[in-house]
């Protein structure tokens, strides 16, 4: 017995840390049994015990009685006292090595199996009372060593023939394979049973429970094996004796190994220790080299961001600005460099955005944008620089013409309907070119002029392209000149408001004035609000100019009301722009504090398209403005597209009738006709209608037998200053107190000479 030999065991639950593999299936407390007491597991369990049993219960009716004396006393009284109290801990493993295995080998060598299956169960048991209060392991653990001992017995026996007679040949090579085949077949059936109940206890699979266990011990059971083997010799040939001289040397064999696997354990806590350490290292590095790498991204993802356009992923127009510079230095140095630029803004999509829907106007710039890159060639960059607007540098041409060619490829491309979400969409674009022998020196300078073409293309019928100019460039200036005028004339009070009087057909009498606003231009005269009303929309001055009128318009009208005393309107038009102003209704209600006047005297009027473009917002905001009581118009009435739907719900009460059907209106004809329509419909929505641009008696007796109530025109009066209308009004207001009935025929001024602008 020079060697301990293994034997898994179990621990006291004191010291669960170091458990050996049974001790963690009994370990648990009552209540877990439920845990692991699946069929299989209790089955098993139950298995080993009838079977240890049967195996105790065999080996008892075959014990040899006679040939046990005293030596096997005193060998089973150390075995059950000291075998399993000496034991090693295993480093990294909860198993542990026993010395009691090596003293059963020895009485299996020197007094058979069956007094060594017997005592192996005993030993187990006893130590079971010491470790455990429960019988069901006490059992348990008698069982697997009562089983796995008699197998090794049989295993033996059957193999190699009787051990104990064996040890008595001097044969000793029959003895070696003997002890080789009992240390295989005792390591094999106790670790295998007890990895079986570790496996069905834990659910891990068998292989990898056995393997981390066991797989280590194989050495000490061979160890142990032969450690017996030399023991049971030396007894043969010295006598018991031996065994006790014996006992030192297994003392300082057991120390000294126990020793060194205590430095084992040392060594490889430390070892741990330093794994944790690189560990813990390379988690850091790999933290850093994560956190560095995402620093890298997000320092690209805002370069990127900087020069493209988030929605579509195209270069922004600082890139483009960029690559324009490139080229406008390229063509500087090379005369052959030709370049081009492409403006391109889609119609009408704001129409597509406020049908649709946003999401499908911005999925729409995205199919855009992919359809227009497959229209070029990589060295031409595709920009979306906001809104609808694309540009397109095309460098390197061969030839100028070539960008016209691109141009009209992009149209035809976008005759195709775009699918958007189930919806098919039809777009189409126009496009200004604007080309490199301009000589440019400013690459804003370059999209200036493409933006002027596209707006050229737009004003011609859109969906077309059209190429920059002399002409445009000119007109461009001259556009850009009479900005900054408009901007200074809001400064030097160029601006006066004429009214023009409404009139009532049938009495002739003046019921209002509509405000129209004049620019009298320092070097050009009166300039038609047709000509600078758009442009003070494009360049946000409509607002000023817009309240300005609206304040002088009130205060006039409010002077008026003083000075006549009837019911009087005056009619002031808004634009879009200022339609959809946010504070429009704040500042019509200050408007109307400040001049006093009773907002039923105040008739805004809009006109038709813009009302029509958005009529869902129209209604709602012609709802807040008839809120506050002034009277609501629709301007121009006839040239846009209503939609009955709409008018019914809108609060109206006015509809005036474009001049352009009055001036063409003839007996019997289509015009006359439309005219009908518009004043029948009028009538059956309880609206008023005014016709506009009443030029001649003819008209007017025309108008007069459709029943039109209102008229304005040139053949009452043209728009005149707020003295000369005061005039009209005074001499109305006599003439109209004489009963008069012809507004010209009586008081009405000829309309060349109170008027200064001619339209
Ligand atoms: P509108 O509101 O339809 O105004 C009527 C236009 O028809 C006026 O042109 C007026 O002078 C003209 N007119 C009146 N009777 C006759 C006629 O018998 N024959 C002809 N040929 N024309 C006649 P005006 O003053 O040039 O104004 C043009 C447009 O400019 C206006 O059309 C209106 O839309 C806009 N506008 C004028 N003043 C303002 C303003 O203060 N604010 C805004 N937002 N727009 C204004
Ligand atoms: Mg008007
Ligand atoms: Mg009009």
């Amino acid at each position: 017995m020079l060697l301990p030999s293994p034997k898994p065991r179990y621990l006291p639950r004191k010291l669960p840390q170091h458990l050996d593999p049974i001790t963690v299936v009994f370990a648990l407390p009552p209540d877990d049994m439920e845990a692991y007491s699946n069929r299989f597991t209790k089955l098993f369990l139950w298995l080993v015990i009838v079977l240890g049993m049967a195996a105790c219960v065999f080996s008892a009716i075959h014990l040899d009685v006679a040939q046990l004396d005293r030596r096997f006393l005193f060998l089973a009284l150390i075995t059950v006292l000291v075998g399993s109290r000496l034991y090693v801990r295993v480093p990294r493993t909860k198993g542990q090595i026993t010395v009691s295995d090596t003293f059963i080998f020895l009485i299996i060598l020197l007094f058979d199996g069956e007094a060594a299956i017997l005592l192996a169960t005993i030993e187990a048991f006893c130590t079971s009372l010491r470790v455990s209060r429960r019988k069901f392991h006490h059992m348990f653990n008698a069982s697997v060593m009562a089983l796995s001992y008699f197998i090794t017995v049989w295993t033996v026996r059957l193999s190699c023939g009787s051990p104990a007679v064996l040890v008595q040949q001097s044969y000793s090579q029959k003895l070696i394979l003997a002890l080789s085949v009992m240390a295989l077949a005792q390591y094999a059936s106790n670790t295998v049973l007890i990895a079986c109940a570790l496996a069905l206890r834990t659910g891990e699979r068998f292989w990898h429970v056995w393997k981390h266990n066991f797989l280590y011990t194989s050495l000490t059971y061979f160890a142990g094996a032969s450690a017996a083997g030399l023991v049971a010799k030396l007894i043969g040939s010295v006598g018991f004796l031996a065994f006790l001289a014996m006992t030192p040397i297994i003392a300082i064999v057991y120390f000294t190994y126990q020793t060194y696997l205590n430095s084992v354990e040392t060594k490889l806590a430390q070892i741990e220790q330093a794994e944790r350490h690189v560990e813990e290292l390379s988690r850091h590095i790999a933290e850093q080299q994560r956190i560095s790498q995402e620093l890298q991204h997000s320092r690209e993802h805002f370069r990127h961001a900087a020069f493209h356009d988030a929605l579509t992923g195209l270069p922004n127009r600082a890139l483009l600005l960029d690559h324009l510079r490139l080229a406008i230095e390229t063509a500087k140095r090379h005369t052959d460099h030709v370049f081009a630029v492409l403006f391109i803004d889609l119609d009408r999509f704001k129409n597509i955005n406020d049908s649709l829907g946003h999401g499908i106007g911005d999925h729409l710039l995205i199919a855009l944008a992919r359809r227009l890159e497959g229209c070029l060639r990589p060295s031409d960059t595709v920009s979306r620089l906001g809104g609808d607007e694309f540009a397109i540098l095309l460098n390197g041409l061969d030839d100028a013409r070539d960008a016209i060619g691109v141009a009209e490829r992009i149209q035809a491309g976008l005759m195709q309907p775009f699918n958007l979400g189930g919806h098919e969409v039809y777009t189409t674009a126009s496009i200004g070119i604007t080309l490199s022998s301009t000589n440019y020196e400013q690459p804003e300078h370059v999209l200036r002029d493409a933006d002027t073409a596209m707006y050229r293309a737009k004003e011609k019928g859109k969906a077309r392209h059209e190429l920059f100019d002399t002409v445009m460039h000119a007109h461009a200036v001259a556009l850009l000149k009479l900005e900054n005028d408009l901007r200074r004339a809001v400064e030097r009070n160029e601006f006066q408001v004429y009214y023009q009087p409404l009139v009532a057909l049938d009495t002739s009498r003046i019921t209002g004035f509509e405000a129209l606003l004049r620019w009298s231009h320092p070097e050009r005269g009166f300039i038609s609000p047709a000509e600078f009303i758009p442009l003070a929309e494009e360049t946000g001055l409509i607002f000023e100019i817009g309240r300005w009128v609206l304040n002088q318009s009130c205060r006039q009208m409010q002077s008026w009301r003083q000075l006549v005393a009837r019911p009087l309107k005056i009619s002031v038009n808004l634009s879009s722009k200022q339609f959809s102003q946010p504070n429009l209704i704040d500042q019509i209600k200050q408007t109307l504090n400040e001049s006093q006047l009773d907002p039923h005297c105040l008739q805004l009027e809009i006109t038709e398209s813009v009302v029509m473009e958005n009529a869902e917002a129209a209604a709602t905001m012609l709802t807040q403005l008839r809120a506050l009581g002034v009277e609501l118009s629709i301007d121009d009435f006839g040239t846009g597209y209503s939609s009955l739907s709409y008018l019914h719900r809108f609060p109206v009460s006015t509809l005036k009738i474009d001049r352009s059907f009055i001036g063409r209106m003839g007996a019997g004809d289509e015009n006359a006709e439309i005219v009908r329509t518009i004043i029948r419909l009028a009538n059956n929505l309880g609206m008023q209608v005014i016709a506009e641009g009443i030029e001649t008696e003819a008209q007017l007796a025309q108008l007069r037998t459709l029943k039109c109530e209102y008229g304005q025109g040139y053949l009452f009066s043209r728009p005149v200053t707020a003295e000369q209308a005061t005039a009209l009004l005074i001499g109305h207001t006599q003439t109209d107190a004489a009963a008069a009935t012809h507004l010209t025929e009586d008081a009405l001024l000829d309309p060349d000479t109170v008027s200064t602008y001619v339209n």
